[in-house]
C-alpha cells in the first residue's frame, strides 16, 4: 500500500510526483486488493463489417465485480488505476484473460474474430511489454494477427522511444494497432501520420451528432477521408441508430460497433448472440 501513496506518473510528457487525496488512496488500496483477488471479468462487444454484416471482432472491456458494491464500470476506476500505476498489473490480467477466452472459442465466426484490448500508455511505456504480449500469445495459442491493441491518442503524446519501440516490435510480430477515441484528447495529425496503426476508431462524441449537425458531419467526414487516405480501416464506435449507421456506412467506414448491434456481453451471452444470428441467416436464406 505504501508503494502507491506517492505515485510517479506520466502526464503531458512529464513525470509528476503526486500524493493522492485520501479518498483516492482508500480506493486505490481496494483496487490493489481487487487485483490480487482477481475480482475482475471481461465483457465483449461485437464489431461488425459494414459491407458484409459479418462479425469481424470483439472488444474486450473490463468490469469490476465489487464484493459489496456490485459491478463497477471502468470509467470509475481506470483513472485511479492509471494514477497509481495499478493499470500495469490490471492490464496484464486483461490481456491474458482476453487472449485465453478468445482462443478457446470454437464457433466458426468467433474462432476467426479478432479481439481488441485497451492498453494504457503506462503499459505501452513499461519495460518488457512486448515480451509479455509474446508470452501471452504463446501460452494461449492465439495468432498475433487476431490481437488488436487499442491505444488512445494520449498514449502517443509521450512519443518516447520505449513506447515507439514497443509499437514497432508489436507490429513486427503481427499484432494490429487501433487508435481509439480519435478526435478527442490530444488530437495530433502527426500521430496519425507516424503511428503504424491499422484501425482508426472515430470517437462516439462525433457520432452522437450525425447525421444532422452540420459541424459534426464536417469533422466526422474529414476524419474518415483522412484516415482512409492514410490506409487505416475506419471503425465507427458508439452507433445507436439506423440513421447514424446509414450515414457512417455512406462515408465509407469499414466497421461498426455500437448498441444498435450489440452491447458488451459476457462470453456466454456472446456465444448465444452469434448462434441466434447464424440461425436467422440460415432461416432467411431458406425462405
Ligand atoms: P472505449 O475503449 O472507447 O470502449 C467503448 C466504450 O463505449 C465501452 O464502455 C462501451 O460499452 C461503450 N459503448 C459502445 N457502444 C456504445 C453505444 O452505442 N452507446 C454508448 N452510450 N456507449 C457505447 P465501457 O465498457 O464502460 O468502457 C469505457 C472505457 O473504459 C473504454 O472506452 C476504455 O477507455 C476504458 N476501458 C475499458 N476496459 C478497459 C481495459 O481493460 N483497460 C483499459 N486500459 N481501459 C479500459
Ligand atoms: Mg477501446
Ligand atoms: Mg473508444
Ligand atoms: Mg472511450
Amino acid at each position: 500500500i505504501v508503494s502507491i501513496m506517492t505515485t510517479t506518473y506520466y502526464r503531458k510528457g512529464v513525470v509528476h510526483e503526486q500524493v493522492l487525496p485520501p479518498e483516492d488512496l482508500a480506493f486505490a488500496s481496494e483496487l490493489e486488493a481487487a487485483i490480487a483477488h482477481e475480482e475482475f471479468y471481461l465483457v465483449f462487444q461485437p464489431q461488425i463489417d459494414f459491407n458484409t454484416g459479418k462479425l469481424v471482432g470483439v472488444e474486450a472491456l473490463i468490469r469490476w465485480q465489487h464484493p459489496q458494491q456490485g459491478v463497477i464500470p471502468p470509467n470509475k476506476f481506470i483513472c485511479v488505476a492509471e494514477l497509481t500505476g495499478l493499470i500495469v498489473p490490471m492490464g496484464a490480467w486483461v490481456l491474458k484473460a482476453a487472449c485465453q477466452q478468445v482462443s478457446s472459442w470454437k464457433n466458426i465466426e468467433l474462432a476467426n474474430a479478432k479481439v481488441s484490448v485497451n492498453v494504457s500508455s503506462l503499459q505501452l511505456h513499461s519495460e518488457g511489454f512486448t515480451e509479455y504480449v509474446v508470452q501471452v500469445l504463446r501460452e494461449t495459442g492465439l495468432a498475433a494477427e487476431r490481437l488488436v491493441i487499442e491505444l488512445t491518442e494520449s498514449a502517443f503524446v509521450h512519443s518516447d522511444s520505449k513506447s515507439m519501440e514497443n509499437l514497432q516490435a508489436l507490429k513486427r510480430i503481427g499484432v494490429k494497432l487501433a487508435i481509439d477515441d480519435f478526435g478527442t484528447g490530444y488530437s495530433c495529425l502527426a500521430y496519425l501520420r507516424d503511428i503504424p496503426g491499422d484501425y482508426l476508431k472515430v470517437d462516439r462524441s462525433f457520432i452522437n451528432d450525425v447525421p444532422g449537425k452540420e459541424r459534426s458531419e464536417a469533422v466526422t467526414s474529414a476524419i474518415v477521408v483522412l484516415g482512409k487516405n492514410l490506409h487505416y480501416q475506419i471503425v465507427a464506435e458508439g452507433v445507436e441508430t439506423e440513421a447514424q449507421a446509414d450515414y457512417l456506412k455512406g462515408l465509407g467506414c469499414d466497421f461498426v460497433q455500437g448498441f444498435l448491434y450489440a452491447k458488451p456481453m459476457s462470453e456466454q451471452a456472446l456465444q448465444q448472440w452469434v448462434l441466434a444470428r447464424q440461425d436467422n441467416a440460415l432461416s432467411s436464406s431458406e425462405s
